[in-house]
This record gives C-alpha cells, sequence and structure tokens, in this order.
C-alpha cells in the first residue's frame, strides 16, 4: 500500500496537496483496498472520485458509482450492511475486495499513461496478498488493462469489452464497463447490463464451488 505522501506521481501530488489545503477534513490520500485480502474476487476500478472516494478514503464511497456498485453487491451476496455512503457505515464485503486502478485521485477522472504505469507495482501487491484469488471484475478498459499486463499478459491477447469474460492462467477476468455516472446517464451502461455481469460472476464461483 502506497504511503499517504506517496510522491511518484508529480502531477497527482500536486493535485492532492492542492485538495489538501482547499478541503482539509477530505482524505486526499491514495486510497487503500477495501474487503478481505482471503477474498475470491478483486474488483479493480479507475481511481478514487474526487468528491468519492478520495473525499471518504473508502474506494466506490460518497458518489454514485458507488451506490450502483454496492447496490449491486450486496444483491449477489458480496457485501453485507447498509451501505451510507460512507467510510464508517460498517458495510462488510463478502468474498470480495474492491481497489482501483490508480490510487490517487487524476484531475478530471483521466490518470495519464505514465501515472497508469506508476502506479501497477500496488496493484501487483494486491494481487500478490491474495491467495485465494479467482475472478477479476475489470471496471472499464483501463482496468482491464492494467490487470492483464499486471499479469504479464500480452494487451491485444485480451481485448476489453463490456461483458466478455477471459481466462488468464487460474484467473478468470469479467469485463464491465464503468459504473460511472456518466456511463448510467447516457445508457453505455445500465443498472440491468451491470448486474448481469455480476450474475455471470456468481455463476462462475458457485459452479467453482
Ligand atoms: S497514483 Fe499510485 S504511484 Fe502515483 S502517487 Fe498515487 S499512489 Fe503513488
Amino acid at each position: 500500500m502506497p504511503g499517504r505522501d506517496c510522491p511518484r506521481c508529480p502531477r497527482l501530488v500536486a493535485f492532492r496537496e492542492n485538495w489538501r489545503e482547499r478541503e482539509p477534513q477530505w482524505f486526499n490520500a491514495p486510497v487503500d483496498s477495501f474487503g478481505p485480502a482471503d477474498a475470491r474476487v478483486l474488483i479493480v476500478g479507475l481511481a478514487p472520485g474526487l468528491r468519492g472516494a478520495n473525499r471518504t478514503g473508502r474506494p466506490f464511497t460518497g458518489d454514485y458509482a458507488g451506490d450502483l456498485l454496492y447496490a449491486t453487491l450486496k444483491h449477489f451476496g458480496f457485501a453485507r450492511g447498509s451501505y451510507l455512503a460512507s467510510a464508517d457505515d460498517g458495510l462488510e464485503l463478502v468474498d470480495c475486495r474492491i481497489t482501483n486502478a490508480v490510487r490517487c485521485v487524476p484531475p478530471e477522472n483521466k490518470p495519464l499513461p505514465q501515472e497508469i504505469v506508476t502506479c501497477r507495482d500496488f496493484l501487483a501487491a494486491t494481487l500478490q496478498e491474495m491467495r485465494e484469488l479467482r475472478a477479476i471484475v475489470a471496471l472499464g478498459r483501463v482496468a482491464h488493462e492494467q490487470f492483464v499486463v499486471t499479469g504479464g499478459a500480452r494487451r491485444s491477447a485480451f481485448p476489453f469489452g463490456h461483458g466478455r469474460a477471459h481466462q488468464l492462467g487460474a484467473l478468470t477476468l469479467f469485463d464491465s464497463y464503468h459504473c460511472s455516472r456518466y456511463n448510467t446517464n447516457t445508457g453505455v451502461l445500465t443498472p440491468q447490463m451491470f448486474r448481469d455481469v455480476f450474475a455471470q460472476l456468481r455463476q462462475h464461483l458457485d459452479a467453482a464451488g
């Protein structure tokens, strides 16, 4: 896990510092993974949202993307408790963990290619400590490619596509469009399309026993 003041991406450090001054009560630091390390599922998002995870300190917590993600996780038995959009709401993840391809909030939700590469070490460390890992859900192309490359595979061999499943060694990668407000507002992703991906995941895990 990167330290609170991880210095590796100068542009993101400057952005973080700026928001620490503007909103000193916010988390404003690299956001750690949420959920048990012995989970069989890892969900990989893009990066903390400015007023979501960057504010609350927990992935997908406090913005629209979290409303859809956590409701879906609860529906399929991957979460229990109440999601109240704050890191201390007591929500627990079950057999599931959530992380981001890039741990610091980027301006306009857009990390630069170099920042994605630089933060890859932390995804690698997360994957390494998850001994029971069986499946990944990548939310969006950046998360998908970050996982594929971190696993040592060629991007071109595993093209991203919503609803697709890929086999990478012992791990199955499920792709979904990101559950951002933009994607749902524009109809790129409907809640049903999102649920269908998790239904596929649930079925896969249940079949594996
Ligand atoms: S994005 Fe990752 S590598 Fe870059 S500063 Fe943040 S934690 Fe460090």
